[in-house]
């Protein structure tokens, strides 16, 4: 249904060597069409039309002929979600600083747009100039979560790119994933040329590298292949190449190991580490939304990594070490980007921004810079502590003192043992009676059920440590208010929990009714869950292995998209593909993993011993915690041997903070919408 909408002919897609014509360097802008006369007449009808526009301040728009390689990034969501991405915008201006490279940007269409697409054989198209998929060298996709698998595969298929890596040819772009849910690929084994593992600033610049001397030789006249190129790219250190590795299973249906079938690649693929954030101060120009996005401000991220160690959090775990940015440095980005943006708002960005060594005078004096202007500073993540109170006065000194969040995740003093969590009931209580006498009139917590070990009382401690905060806000002022927020836990590849088994939606329902019910006779105290089968495909997608894989392709030819939003009717679809596959999440999801079992990451190294993620699995059970190894002694992890660096533990000028008992939040902040991605790193 195209509504009202004029119809102009799309340009015809080229193919074979009209195709790859395009595709060579020198190559005039005009050879490779664009698809904005097309898509202008449409925009009318469908929602949010400035998405698809591009335009934005700080967009580049560099020479298509000159570039010697093409490469477009996408964030596998709408604009709406991934325009804020950091991890996009720092890759997009790192490629476009070369002198050789050029770099785009695409989005998924919402529904309503794809339906023209494909009517109009509209393919999938750059923001910048509004090329398609198939002109360009490289297709980079961030990850940063399991649900836009669906999506990528939607938009390869819209940008007349095959689905299967397999059929691809020279004519085709390198499809390369990155990203948190890259360091578990093998749900998209199939459909992925290359798997990117850890920091993308350098590894990116090595593989546009390898991209233009192959695409040089080629040019030279040699007579190379597609598996050339990507034997050259399995050289690349984190990059891994599924196609050259083999999954073997015992019969009982268990891994046996994956293993290389290409001679020289390595059995082990190693993640990239950025050793020094000051080397790579990006995103300095961060591009400017055109349309609402579901953060609209100016990020810095202040530092990378996290060792709080808390056993749920990948994103912690695998982004060890903690490496710190200078605070004059912090200074200065945020200094030149608010005056070159506009933005009115600063996020000081990390997964646990309260911890970073200097957060004090940093907060101090971007304070006093901002003070008395429309500029308003944020910390996205807070610690339950008395001294975040502090930090978020200061930083609030512009604004209204409205609403903080915290992150407890556990009701129970014992469930947060078991997920190293190191706050106590104590700890929440303090914080609060500070925050609402410091005139903050909202407190959020985020809380998780189906944590393992856990019990109905530890469920009822969650609704117990509400009520509790809840009495101290009515204490302060009969308008205060506090939200508890509940999501169901996904155990995830390369923690300590990665053997866990996953609560089924029936399981998360029930947790979620008792706290419902416990919460009943208290009217103010609001509740928010998620959807308890939300976390059925994340879970799935987050610990499958290659033979999940026919799934996400059924679930995508019934129709699957935007797997993370609530429109759509994705349980539904999956539950057919996975029926029509074969894919059982008993095997994949509900049942507890053995110490010997072979799991589908292990050939990929995220830095940490499996036999220390063990170890931290044995101690989550019986309720031993561990202090974080910044401040205190090295639990040998496996992350630290091999890097020329160590944990930042505070600049000159800077202090450290206190180690215990200062629980934080952030990190492992509930998972509720595909927003909650956004910003990531
Ligand atoms: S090697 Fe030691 S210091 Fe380094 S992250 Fe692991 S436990 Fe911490």
């Amino acid at each position: 249904m195209l509504g009202s909408a004029p119809v102009v002919p799309a340009p015809q897609v080229p193919r074979g060597a009209a195709r790859a014509a395009i595709r060579r360097p020198g190559t005039l802008a005009d050879d490779a069409p664009r698809y904005f006369d097309v898509l202008e007449p449409l925009l009318p009808t469908v929602r949010k039309p400035a998405q698809y526009v591009g335009g934005e301040h700080n967009q580049v728009v560099s020479d298509w002929g000159a570039a010697a390689t093409r490469w477009l990034l996408c964030y596998p969501d709408t604009y709406e979600v991934g325009q804020p991405n950091q991890g996009i915008q720092i890759l997009y201006e790192v490629l476009n600083e070369r002198s050789t490279a050029l770099a785009e940007r695409a989005y998924a269409p919402w529904v309503d747009l794809e339906e023209h697409m494909r009517a109009l054989a509209i393919p999938t198209f750059s923001l910048e100039t509004h090329r398609p998929l198939w002109a360009f060298d490289v297709f980079g996709v961030t990850l940063p979560h399991e649900l836009g698998h669906t999506n990528l595969l939607n938009l390869l298929d819209l940008g007349d790119v095959p689905i299967h890596a397999a059929e691809r040819t020279l004519e085709d772009p390198v499809v390369v994933v990155g990203g948190h849910a890259a360091f578990n690929p093998e749900p998209l084994a199939p459909f992925i040329d290359v798997a990117v593992m850890g920091d993308g600033e350098q590894v990116t610049i090595d593989i546009d590298d390898v991209v233009r001397a192959f695409k040089d030789d080629r040019e030279q006249g040699q007579q190379l292949t597609r598996h050339d190129l990507l034997r050259r790219l399995a050289d690349v250190e984190g990059c891994y190449v599924p196609a050259f590795y083999e999954a073997r299973y015992h019969e009982d249906g268990r891994l046996k190991q994956t293993v290389p079938i290409v001679s020289g690649v390595p059995s082990l693929v190693p993640k990239r580490t950025i050793q020094d954030l000051e080397e790579w101060q990006y995103p300095r120009k961060q591009i400017v939304p055109m349309t609402e996005t579901v953060h609209e401000r100016f990020s810095v991220e202040i530092f990378r990594g996290c060792t709080r160690g808390c056993r749920f959090c990948q994103a912690g775990m695998i982004t060890r070490p903690v490496r710190e940015r200078r605070p004059e440095t912090v200074q200065k980005i945020v200094e030149e980007g608010v005056k070159d943006t506009g933005f009115n708002e600063v996020g000081l960005l990390s997964l646990s921004s309260a911890d970073h060594s200097a957060i004090g005078s940093i907060a101090r004096d971007l304070a006093d810079e901002y003070e008395g202007t429309v500029t308003s500073l944020s910390l996205p993540s807070t610690r339950v502590d008395a001294f975040n109170v502090t930090l978020s006065n200061e930083l609030a000194r512009n604004g209204r003192r409205t609403g903080l969040t915290f992150a407890p995740e556990a009701g129970s003093e014992r469930m947060r043992a078991v997920i190293n969590k190191m706050v106590s009931e104590q700890d929440m209580l303090r914080t609060a009676e500070v925050a609402f006498s410091e005139g903050w009139r909202h407190i959020k917590m985020y809380f998780m059920v189906g944590l393992p070990t856990e019990q109905d009382e530890d469920v009822l401690a969650i609704a117990d440590m509400g009520i509790r905060v809840y009495e101290i806000a009515r204490k302060h002022g009969r308008a205060n208010k506090v939200t508890i927020s509940v999501g169901g836990f996904v155990p995830k590849p390369h923690t300590p929990f990665q053997w866990a088994r996953q609560d089924s939606p029936e399981d998360i329902k029930r947790k979620l009714s008792l706290i419902r019910h416990a919460i009943k006779d208290h009217g103010g105290l609001k509740l928010r869950t998620n959807d308890p089968e939300e976390g059925v495909i994340e879970g799935l997608l987050a610990r499958g292995d290659r033979r999940v894989a026919p799934a996400v392709e059924r679930a995508w030819r019934l129709g699957a998209r935007f797997d993370g939003w609530h429109e759509m009717p994705t349980l539904q679809t999956w539950t057919q593909a996975m029926e029509d596959t074969g894919v059982e999440l008993d095997w994949f999801s509900y049942r507890e993993r053995g110490e010997n079992e072979a799991l589908p990451w292990d050939h990929l190294d995220s830095g940490l011993e499996k036999s220390w993620l063990w170890e931290d699995w044995q101690d989550a059970q019986s309720d031993q915690q561990l202090d974080d190894c910044r401040w205190s002694e090295c639990y040998d992890c496996g992350v630290c041997p091999g890097l020329s660096i160590q944990h930042d533990t505070g600049y000159d000028g800077g202090f450290a903070l206190p180690i215990l008992p200062s629980g934080l939040g952030g990190c492992g902040d509930l998972p509720t919408a595909p927003e909650r991605y956004a910003s990531g790193g």
